[in-house]
């Protein structure tokens, strides 16, 4: 894919930039010409029907150079499907050919101030008003909500809780940008006020009621899922800086490489990538094959890699010394970014208990 391989010779050139500044617009048009925004949407959509194998290798490849690029691909890939899965036939035509190209660019937007990880409390309402909704409340930390042009909105309605789109140049949206957030600096991050915003009918997905089960529940899967290889790729990358400075890096008469304590760090962390990366394929090929354990299985493999992600950066940078804690060093980057992981898509914690529920309840044999 020469597109992708474009983009990943611009991000190991530019992501330091792009860290400061925000991914430039014309970085996400590349992406979007080069089908990142719809690359397991089908061929009928404008998608590039790729596998979740595939889409996996290239959420990877993304997020061992830059986390703000990678992210990109995950929240307009988890608009697209949750809209692809609950759409109607006239939404998924208005919307889906607009949201793969990127000729309209997509914000995932359910966190509120009482509400992150447990979003059953958003407080978001979407009031009727003849035929149409108004939409009311604060949404927080809006992944390139300073860019999007369409948002999916989590919100609550009598019939409880609903999502909705809402178009970001509708009067009453108010797009409040985020600087200087630990990690995915990069993401053109914002906080969005909506102030009795009048949105059709037509742009609920899904009945009310199936907002956060149904809808956001598939969004947040497979938000997961390329966080997962995102972070495989980052924890990849930090053990092949980790590995390159060892061997050349010299102190005294030795090279790192020659200490045993710098040896069993890099083993330890091999093992961890290798896991890691185990599950990812494991929850690609289960998403391929449609298998039912796939959920419980993605949401293992984005906890393994999220860890994996934050054990490599965090030794990339003790390896690295110094030059690991540079503005340009690309560990301590992804030291920033990898944090940022375990508490997005589901925080450590709640993963944990997951993961045990579902082991205790005999899932996985
Ligand atoms: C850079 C960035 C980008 C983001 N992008 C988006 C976006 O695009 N759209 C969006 O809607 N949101 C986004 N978020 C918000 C993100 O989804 C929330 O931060 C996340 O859901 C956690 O919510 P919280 O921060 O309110 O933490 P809280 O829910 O307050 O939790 C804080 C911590 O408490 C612990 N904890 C919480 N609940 C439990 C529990 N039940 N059991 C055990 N431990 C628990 C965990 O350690 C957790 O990390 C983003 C956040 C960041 C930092």
């Amino acid at each position: 894919m020469i597109g992708i391989d474009t983009l990943v010779a611009a991000a190991e050139t530019d992501a330091v930039a792009w860290d400061e500044s925000g991914l430039p617009t014309e970085v996400i048009d590349a992406a979007a010409r080069a089908g990142v925004l719809g690359l397991d949407r089908a061929p009928a959509c404008k998608g590039l029907g790729l596998s979740a194998a595939e889409l996996g290798s290239v959420a990877e490849r993304l997020g061992a150079v830059c986390t703000s690029l990678r992210s990109l691909l995950t929240v307009q890939g988890m608009v697209n499907a949750a809209l692809d899965r609950w759409g109607s036939a006239e939404q998924r035509e208005q919307w889906l050919p607009v949201l793969t190209t990127g000729e309209l660019l997509a914000g995932f937007a359910a966190t509120e101030a009482g509400a992150g990880t447990e979003l059953s409390c958003v407080a978001t309402t979407f009031d009727p008003a003849g035929s149409d909704y108004r939409v009311s409340g604060r949404k927080l930390w809006v992944t390139y909500g300073q860019v999007a042009d369409v948002l999916l909105v989590l919100g609550q309605t009598s019939g409880g809780l609903t999502t909705a789109l809402v178009e970001t140049s509708s009067p009453g949206v108010t797009v409040e940008p985020v600087h200087g957030q630990l990690g995915m600096r990069g993401t053109r991050v914002a906080h969005i006020e909506l102030d009795n915003v009048s949105i059709p009918a037509t742009h609920v997905i899904a009945p009310p009621g199936f907002g956060l089960s149904h809808v956001t529940g598939t969004a947040l899967d497979h938000g997961r899922y390329t966080i997962a290889w995102g972070c495989a790729g980052m924890a990849r990358a930090c053990l092949a800086d980790a590995v390159a400075h060892a061997a050349t890096r010299v102190q005294g008469t030795a090279v790192l490489s020659e200490q045993d304590a710098v040896r069993s760090m890099i083993g330890r962390g091999w093992v961890e990538v290798a896991g890691a990366r185990a599950l990812c394929e494991r929850a690609a090929q289960e998403r391929d094959a449609r298998e039912h354990t796939a959920l419980f299985t993605t949401v293992a493999a984005k906890y393994a890699a999220a860890r994996a992600a934050v054990t490599l950066s965090q030794q990339g940078v003790q390896i690295l010394g110094a030059t690991g804690c540079a503005g340009d060093s690309r560990v301590g980057r992804f030291f920033r970014d990898a944090k940022v992981m375990q508490i997005i898509e589901g925080a450590t914690e709640v993963a944990e208990l997951q993961i045990g529920e579902y082991v205790l309840a005999g899932g996985v044999r």
